[in-house]
C-alpha cells in the first residue's frame, strides 16, 4: 500500500478533490503526522470517521512496523523495523542526559560493501523512500515522548547514494510546519561519494558532514572499500573543503580503528596531516566486532596512544564510545544476525 507521506503535493490535492474534502484537511493531517507523531489515521480524532476510513483504505500513515528491540547496558536501544515489503532496517536511539541522538538508515543494505561493515555485507537491496527515512525520526520522538535533539544519518546504507530521497526527507525533518529540526542538529555521514558531497554543498543547507576516512592513503583505503564506489582521497578532500566553505560547517573525519590495518604510526601521522589541511575534527571508532569477523580493534592502551599522538599534533579528537557493543549496534549487525548471516562479507574485494 502507498505511504501517505510519500505522496507529492499534487497527488494529495487530487485525492482530496476526488473525495470532496476541503484543502484544510491536509493541514490537520500534517499536524497529526508530524507534530503528534501518530502511526495511524484512526488516531486522527478531529477528522470525520468516513474520511479516516477512506484514508486507511488507500494509504499507510506510518512506514515502519517495529519488529524487535535490544537495549544495551549503557541505555542504547537498537530497533529492527519491518517495511511494507517485509525488508528490515535498523535504527538506534542513544539517550544521554545532555542530548538524545537517533541514528537513522537510508538504504536496505549498502552498495559500498566496506570490508568491516555488516550493512554492506549483502550489497544493496533497495533505497529507502523519504517517508521511510522520516518515520525513523518520528518513531524515536514517540519512544522518548519528546523531540530527539540530534539526528545522525549513520545507520545502514550510504546516504549520498540515495541523495534525492535523503534531501526530501531532511527537508521534511527541518520544515517548521513538519518536524521543525534545526539543520545544525543533523549530521550526514558518507564513505566519500564525491558527486554526492558536491550536490550536498550545492543544496546550501547547514547539515554537518562526517567523512568516513578510515585511512590516510588510497592504498590502505583500497583494502577496506571496494573500488566500485571508492573515490581518490584527493578528490574527496577537495569536495569536503568545498562543503565546509559553502555550508560554513566543520567536517568530521570518522576513523574505524582496525588493528594492524590503519593504526600504524605512518597512517596516524597521515591522518593528522589530512585533518589539519581540512581543519577537520577526528572521531575514532574502535572497530566494533561481533567476534566472528576477520578484524580486531587495538586494545585500550593502543587507542589511547593514537589519541595522544593526534592531540599532540593539535588535532581535535574524540573516541566514539563503543555504545551498545553488546547489542550488535554497529550498523547492520542486528539485521544480519536476525537473518542468520555472518556480520561481514567473507571476501575482501581488493
Ligand atoms: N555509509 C555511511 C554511514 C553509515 S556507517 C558511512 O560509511 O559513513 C557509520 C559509521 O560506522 C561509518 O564511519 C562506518 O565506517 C562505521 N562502521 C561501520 N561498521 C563498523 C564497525 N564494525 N566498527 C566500527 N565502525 C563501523
Ligand atoms: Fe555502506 Fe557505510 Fe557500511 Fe561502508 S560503512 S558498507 S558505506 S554503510
Amino acid at each position: 500500500m502507498k505511504l501517505f507521506k510519500d505522496l507529492t503535493a499534487e497527488a494529495k490535492a487530487a485525492w482530496f478533490t476526488a473525495h470532496n474534502e476541503p484543502a484544510f484537511r491536509q493541514k490537520q493531517i500534517d499536524e497529526w503526522l508530524y507534530k503528534r507523531w501518530v502511526m495511524s489515521f484512526a488516531e486522527m480524532t478531529n477528522l470525520p470517521k468516513g474520511l479516516r476510513e477512506a484514508l486507511e483504505a488507500d494509504f499507510l500513515a506510518f512506514a515502519l512496523v517495529p519488529a524487535g528491540m535490544r537495549q544495551a547496558s549503557d541505555g542504547t536501544k537498537k530497533y529492527l523495523f519491518q517495511l511494507g515489503d517485509c525488508e528490515t532496517i535498523e535504527g538506534v536511539l542513544i539517550p544521554s542526559p545532555r542530548r538524545d541522538t537517533v541514528c537513522i538508515s537510508t538504504q536496505v543494505g549498502c552498495p559500498v560493501r566496506c570490508a568491516f561493515c555488516a550493512s554492506g555485507a549483502g550489497g544493496l537491496v533497495r533505497n529507502l523512500t523519504a517517508s521511510e527515512i522520516v518515520d525513523q525520526v518520528i518513531f524515536s520522538c514517540r519512544e522518548l515522548k519528546e523531540r530527539v535533539n540530534n539526528i545522525v544519518v549513520m545507520g545502514m546504507g550510504e546516504p549520498l547514494l540515495n541523495l534525492d530521497n535523503l534531501l526530501t526527507a531532511l527537508d521534511t525533518i527541518c520544515d517548521p510546519d513538519k518536524l521543525g529540526f534545526g539543520q545544525r542538529h543533523i549530521t550526514v555521514s558518507t564513505s566519500g561519494i564525491v558527486p554526492g558531497i558536491r550536490k550536498l554543498a550545492e543544496s546550501e543547507r547547514q547539515w554537518n558532514l562526517a567523512l568516513s576516512l578510515h585511512a590516510s592513503t588510497d592504498e590502505t583505503r583500497a583494502k577496506l572499500i571496494p573500488k566500485e564506489n571508492r573515490y581518490p582521497l584527493v578528490d574527496i578532500l577537495d569536495a569536503c573543503r568545498e562543503y565546509r566553505e559553502m555550508a560554513g560547517r566543520m567536517v568530521t573525519f570518522e576513523y574505524a580503528l582496525i588493528r594492524g590495518m590503519n593504526d600504524t604510526h605512518a597512517e596516524i601521522a597521515g591522518l593528522a596531516r589530512l585533518a589539519r589541511d581540512c581543519r577537520a575534527k577526528v572521531n575514532i571508532i574502535p572497530y566494533n566486532s561481533t567476534g566472528r569477523g576477520k578484524f580486531s580493534a587495538p586494545d585500550r592502551a593502543g587507542v589511547q596512544r593514537i589519541v595522544d599522538e593526534l592531540v599532540k599534533q593539535g588535532i581535535q579528537v574524540a573516541v566514539r564510545k563503543e555504545m551498545g557493543a553488546d547489542i550488535q549496534a554497529a550498523c547492520g549487525q542486528l539485521r544480519r544476525q536476525t537473518m542468520g548471516l555472518p556480520p561481514e562479507s567473507v571476501e575482501n574485494e581488493e
